[in-house]
């Protein structure tokens, strides 16, 4: 009998048994309300009927397809169909599995199409665990410790993490465009860098809404140089923020989009989409993999696009979201050690802090712990794993927004 390798931490001790839902049930029929929907995946809900019933009726008609041999009908029915949702001028799409993977390729297509060897990316961002993905992630040194050397020709600039650096956002904005500026005559010279890698909300590194200002600077900047905008939404795309994309919350568009993750209800499928004539610039064959745009995945994913619509969920995120923020920050009103409640649509983060304002990351693990206990499944981010984070199934509805809330003002009062 082979036993597990400890190389996984997991978040809880919980041993599910099934899901349905916003809720898991574990292996003695515990019940949970799961405000993690495996990081930011199962968005409409643990086994929705519809993409049961889709990826059933898929198993028994194609498994895989494989889309380097043959092409099949799921996958060309979703490339259409994502054309609804995706940015008009992203009209071009290519599937993999995850979104190490997607942010690979985005890389890779940067690369291609403009010529140039670097890539920007922002300080406590997260792409991925893949060593060229893990090369652009800076959410926390356990993905980069001891492996490296990773892949060159990254370069990092600041974030605006306002709260953190103890400004306002107008400030935060100002400083990291600043040191951008400075990156791109210096050490990352413009003419040579191919892309601005960002997530429209900081994920893993501690669920910090990414300014509008910020990306639109971005933007500007990309347009100046030359440079390609690759939006990150492998964790904010589906609904999750309240829009159909984080980046509109911006009101710009990016050359180059990531997704995955909410894609397809926990199939592993993650996709980039970029304008036809930029994708023409990958090499053909410069990208693949068996398993890519697998055709049970992108049934799930069809399935996913119909209940996002159906059951209006980006409206539905971006109501209990503001729901969820509320609770909180009144929570955050009666416990001084939560130092800032935060988040756009349905992805909040609670940073725990010592008095002096210094990062408490002890203080995070004891609620998140306790908050299991008591029947909610949370999950840490942020490099001093300080903030707990609420990431529900967009489903949600108001009763159990403000019954995790409940849950959450009984996990903190220790
Ligand atoms: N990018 C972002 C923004 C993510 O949140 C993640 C996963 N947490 C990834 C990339 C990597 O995705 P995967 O784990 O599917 O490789």
């Amino acid at each position: 009998m082979a036993s597990l390798s400890p190389v996984l931490q997991q978040a809880t001790p919980v041993q599910v048994a099934h899901g349905e839902g916003v809720h898991l049930y574990d292996t003695e029929g515990r019940r949970y309300l799961d405000f993690t929907a495996g990081i930011g995946v199962t968005s409409t809900g643990h086994c929705h009927p519809r993409v049961v019933a889709a990826a059933q009726e898929q198993v028994a008609t194609l498994i895989h397809g494989q889309y380097t041999t043959v092409m099949h009908q799921p996958l060309l029915q979703l490339a259409e169909r994502l054309g609804d949702v995706l940015p008009p001028q992203l009209d071009n799409v290519f599937f993999l599995n995850s979104g190490s993977e997607a942010v690979e390729a985005a890389v890779r297509l940067a690369r291609h199409a403009t010529g140039r060897p670097l890539v920007i990316a922002f300080d406590g961002g997260f792409h991925g665990r893949t060593m060229g993905a893990a090369a652009l992630t800076s959410s926390g040194a356990k993905i980069r410790s001891g492996i490296g050397p990773l892949m060159g020709g990254v370069a990092f600039a600041p974030f605006p993490y306002a709260f953190r650096y103890g400004w306002s956002e107008e400030e935060a904005v100002a400083f990291a465009l600043r040191e951008l500026d400075r990156l791109l005559i210096t050490t990352a010279p413009a003419p040579d860098v191919a892309a601005f890698v960002i997530e429209p909300v900081l994920g893993e590194g501690g669920y910090v809404p990414t300014p509008p200002a910020f990306l639109q600077g971005l933007r500007e900047r990309a347009d100046a140089h030359g440079i390609l905008l690759v939006a990150d939404e492998v964790q904010t795309g589906f609904g999750r923020t309240g829009r159909f994309w984080g980046h509109e919350h911006a009101g710009i568009t990016p050359d180059v989009l990531i997704t995955a993750k909410g894609l397809a209800s926990g199939f592993p499928l993650s996709g980039i989409a970029a304008p036809a004539a930029l994708m023409a610039k990958a090499r053909p064959g410069s990208q693949g993999g068996t398993y890519g745009g697998n055709a049970v995945a992108c049934a799930a994913a069809l399935a996913t696009l119909d209940v996002i619509e159906e059951e209006g969920l980006v409206a539905n995120a971006a109501e209990q979201g503001v729901r969820l923020l509320e609770g909180l920050r009144k929570i955050a009103a009666d416990h001084p050690g939560i130092a800032d409640v935060r988040g756009l649509g349905l992805m909040v983060g609670n940073e725990f802090c010592t008095p002096d304002g210094a990062p408490d990351p002890a203080a995070a693990q004891a609620a998140h712990a306790r908050a299991a206990e008591l029947g909610l499944l949370l999950l840490t981010c942020g490099a001093h794993g300080n903030v707990v984070r609420m990431i529900p199934p967009l489903i949600v509805t108001a009763d159990q927004v403000d019954e995790a809330v409940q849950l959450w003002r009984g996990a903190v009062a220790i």
